[in-house]
C-alpha cells in the first residue's frame, strides 16, 4: 500500500492560521497604545548570494502573511565583521525587534560562529546560539532551529507517536542533523545518528522506525534503506538537471514502502519558515513576560 504523504503545506497552513489568529489578538490588546511592540523579526542578509536573497524574501512574506513586522537589512558583501557587529548589537537592544537572524552561509571573512554568538539568546530566533544549543541539548526550555523543530511538528501533527520508536538520522550538521537529534532524544526516541564514515548504513537505516534524510544528496535514500512501514521525513533540497527541486529519498520507490513521507518539495522546507515565526513570537512572548516581571 503506497504510503500516507505527510503534507508540509497543511500542517505550516494550519499553524500559520493559528499564529495569525495569536496576532490578532495583540493588535487588538495594543489598541491605540504606542508604547505596546508587536512581534519583529529582523533579517539580515550580507551579500547578494541570489539563493539566499530568495530565502529572506520570503521570510518577509510569511511575517507579511502572519502579521509579523519584518526589518530587513540588506549588506554589502564586504561588509566588516565590527559593522556587522554593531548591527546585531543594536538590534538586540531594539524594542521592536524579537527576533534576530543572519542568513547563512556568510561571505568566507565573516566568521559564522562569532556572528551567531553575538546575537542575544533571547532573540535567536534561528537557535543557533550556543546557549539555545547547549540548552537543547540538556532538555531545557528554548528557541530550538527551526527545520529540526519543523520536522517534529510534522509527526506530532500527523498523530505520529515518538516516544520508545526508533529514530535514524543520516547527516550530522549542526542546524539539522545535530539539533534532531537532541530533540528526538528529548521526545523519548531512541536515536542514532550517521554520516558519511558511518559502516553499514543501509542495514542501520533499514531498523528505523522514523528514517529523516538529511544529507543533500538527490535520490540517495533508495528502497534498500527502508523498513516496510517506516516513518520518512526528507529534509534534502537539491535541484535535479531542469532545475526541479528534489529530496534526498528516490520518492517514486520509498513511498512504495514506507508507511508515510514528506514529500520535496511541499514538506519539510515549507515548515522550516513557518516554524521561524512560531519561533519569533515564542521569543516575542518570553521578551514581553520577563519585561512585565522587571
Ligand atoms: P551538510 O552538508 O552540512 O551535512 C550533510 C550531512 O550528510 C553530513 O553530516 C554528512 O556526513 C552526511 N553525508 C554526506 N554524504 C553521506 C553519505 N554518503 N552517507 C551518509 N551521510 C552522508 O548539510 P545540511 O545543511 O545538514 O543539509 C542537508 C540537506 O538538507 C541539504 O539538501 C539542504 O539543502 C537541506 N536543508 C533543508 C532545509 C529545509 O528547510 N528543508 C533546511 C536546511 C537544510
Amino acid at each position: 500500500m503506497p504510503a500516507t504523504i505527510i503534507s508540509g503545506k497543511e500542517i505550516s497552513a494550519r499553524i500559520r492560521e493559528r499564529i495569525k489568529g495569536e496576532i490578532e489578538e495583540l493588535v487588538r490588546m495594543k489598541g491605540e497604545n504606542p508604547d505596546f511592540a508587536l512581534p519583529g523579526l529582523a533579517v539580515i542578509l550580507v551579500g547578494d548570494d541570489p539563493g539566499s536573497s530568495i530565502y529572506v524574501r520570503n521570510k518577509r512574506k510569511i511575517c507579511e502573511e502572519v502579521g509579523i513586522r519584518s526589518f530587513g537589512y540588506i549588506l554589502e558583501k564586504d561588509t566588516s565583521e565590527a559593522d556587522l557587529m554593531g548591527l546585531i548589537d543594536q538590534l538586540n537592544e531594539d524594542k521592536n525587534v524579537h527576533g534576530i537572524l543572519c542568513q547563512l552561509p556568510l561571505p568566507p571573512h565573516l566568521d559564522e560562529f562569532s556572528v551567531i554568538s553575538a546575537i542575544s539568546p533571547e532573540k535567536d530566533v534561528d537557535g543557533f546560539h550556543p546557549i539555545n544549543k547547549g540548552l537543547l541539548s540538556m532538555g531545557k526550555n528554548c528557541l530550538i532551529p527551526c527545520t529540526p523543530l519543523g520536522c517534529v511538528e510534522m509527526l506530532k501533527l500527523s498523530g505520529i507517536g515518538i516516544a520508545g520508536k526508533h529514530c535514524v538520522i543520516i547527516g550530522r550538521s549542526n542546524i539539522v542533523g545535530k539539533p534532531l537529534a537532541a530533540l528526538m532524544l528529548n521526545e523519548n526516541a531512541t536515536v542514532t545518528i550517521t554520516h558519511s564514515k558511518t559502516r553499514d548504513l543501509q542495514e542501520i537505516c533499514r531498523q528505523a522506525d522514523i528514517l529523516v534524510a538529511a544529507i543533500g544528496k538527490q535520490g540517495f535514500v533508495t528502497g534498500e534503506y527502508v523498513k516496510d512501514g517506516a516513518v520518512v521525513i526528507d529534509v534534502g533540497i537539491n535541484r535535479d538537471t531542469e532545475n526541479k527541486v528534489r529530496g534526498d529519498v528516490l520518492f517514486e520507490e520509498v513511498s512504495e514502502i514506507a508507511g508515510a513521507i514528506t514529500p520535496v518539495p511541499g514538506g519539510v522546507g515549507l515548515m522550516t519558515t513557518t516554524i521561524l515565526m512560531q519561533n519569533t513570537l515564542q521569543a516575542y512572548r518570553n521578551i514581553m513576560s520577563k519585561e512585565a516581571v522587571l
